[in-house]
């Protein structure tokens, strides 16, 4: 029976748990871990079926090792924070565990993403013959996913990618993150970066914006971010002369953050206040809504996808993958919003993929190394179908 061990009982992780427990085919015995295990608790009381609960300081291993030898996992699916990459991944080798998360490692003390960190970990989970799948959320995840596809099917050479992440919901607060404040911030805040022609190009953070027309959701600005992704996809699609990721923001979200960073309070290094020391980005998330309870007052949709140019049989083709979703239907059925379902279906249907032996291999892997069809057909199922055009337009 596939036993899995969910850590993390955030937004997505809520989203995981809700996906693994209507799927008992895929899906054998639940083990839900965070933290606090009331949030755990609280959410296993809203499942189709029953799952274990328990607490887990995710970033001390010798933690991390004795929950996993009393659970016997297959599998850990980590959808706690980004700091804990390392110490889940060290500790599912120390008892000989896959691994799963959706995003790449950071160091809490310094906002750069990058792969190294756990691609390094790749030797030893191949000889431990253990598979680590990276990064089995949205954007990393599905638009990784979505490259694939295109080289897959419908190109010869891929020339240029543009990722296009809109969220077009409205949570009626003038300013709220849609997943972890700290994380996003972190993200939002740091030099944009783009890659072209085997160099890496840094930009001002929002300082490069176009409008595009989502389907279901309308024009909306959108600004040249860096984005994790870029970093496995230029490594596995060298071909791709320019990649570049594009996120929508509202202009009271942007006035917002402004200001905040402004008076200094993303900033993550100590500062003594009171006789203490604080991390203004960590007191400002303890002031934010707490993204969880953003589900039931979020309205709209979500878009996000790969616009793609390049040649197939001689002839200059343009593609567009993408999915909308809803952020009402998705707390119909699993009481979070869509930032958190498009994250958390991914992460099942990874866990899916490798627990069913269809997506397999010994070390650590991005997800565009593997087959992108039979991922493609189970994202639909459980919730994230992908609509492709042809545009008739190169430019985004
Ligand atoms: P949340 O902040 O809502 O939830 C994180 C959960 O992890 C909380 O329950 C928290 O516990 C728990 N946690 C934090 N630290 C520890 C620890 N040391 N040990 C055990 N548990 C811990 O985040 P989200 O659910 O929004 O996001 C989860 C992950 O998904 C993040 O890594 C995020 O970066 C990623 N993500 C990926 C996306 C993608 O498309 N690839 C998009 C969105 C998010 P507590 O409540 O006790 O603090």
């Amino acid at each position: 029976m596939n036993r899995v061990l969910i850590i993390g009982a955030g937004g997505v992780g809520r989203v995981v748990a809700f996906k693994a427990a209507q799927n008992p085919e895929v899906f054998g015995e639940i083990t839900f871990a965070s933290r606090t295990k009331s949030k755990c608790d609280a959410i296993a009381q809203e499942l189709p079926r029953p799952v274990r609960t328990e607490a887990v300081d995710a970033d001390k291993v010798p933690e991390l090792v004795a929950l996993i030898n009393d659970v016997k996992p297959q599998l850990v699916i980590h959808v706690a924070l980004p700091y804990q990459d390392l110490t889940i991944m060290d500790a599912c080798l120390a008892t000989g565990v896959h691994y799963l998360d959706t995003a790449n490692y950071e160091h809490p003390d310094e906002a750069k993403f990058c792969y190294g960190p756990q691609w390094e970990y790749h030797d030893r989970f191949q000889k431990a013959g253990l598979m680590a799948l990276l990064g089995s959320g949205f954007d990393p995840g599905v638009t990784n996913v979505y490259v694939a596809r295109a080289k897959k099917h419908h190109f010869d050479r891929m020339d240029t990618v543009d990722i296009l992440d809109c969220n077009g919901g409205d949570h009626g607060y003038p300013f709220a993150t849609n997943f972890n404040p700290e994380i996003n911030i972190r993200e939002v805040s740091a030099k944009g970066r783009y890659y072209e022609n085997g160099t890496w190009h840094e930009t001002e953070p929002l300082s490069v914006k176009k409008t595009f027309d989502f389907a279901e959701v309308g024009p909306k600005d959108m600004y040249l971010l860096y984005h994790e992704e870029m970093e496995s996809l230029v490594k596995h699609f060298p071909e791709v002369r320019r990649m570049r990721f594009w996120m929508t923001f509202g202009q009271s979200y942007l006035t917002h953050l402004r200001v905040l960073e402004n008076v200094g309070m993303t900033r993550i290094d100590p500062v003594m206040f009171e006789g203490r020391e604080i991390i203004p980005l960590q007191f400002l998330k303890a002031l934010l809504p707490d993204p969880a309870s953003l589900g039931p007052r979020t309205v709209g949709k979500t878009n996000i996808g790969c616009w793609i140019r390049g040649v197939k049989d001689d002839q200059p083709r343009t593609y567009y993958i993408y999915n909308v979703c809803d952020h009402q239907e998705c707390y119909a059925e699993t009481g979070a919003q869509a930032v958190s379902y498009t994250t958390g279906v991914p992460a099942a249907v990874g866990a899916a993929m490798m627990l069913q032996g269809i997506w397999h291999g010994h070390g650590v892997f991005n997800m565009e190394q593997f087959d992108p069809d039979p991922f493609l057909d189970l994202v639909t199922k459980w919730g994230l179908p992908w609509v492709e055009t042809f545009p008739d337009v190169d430019e985004i």
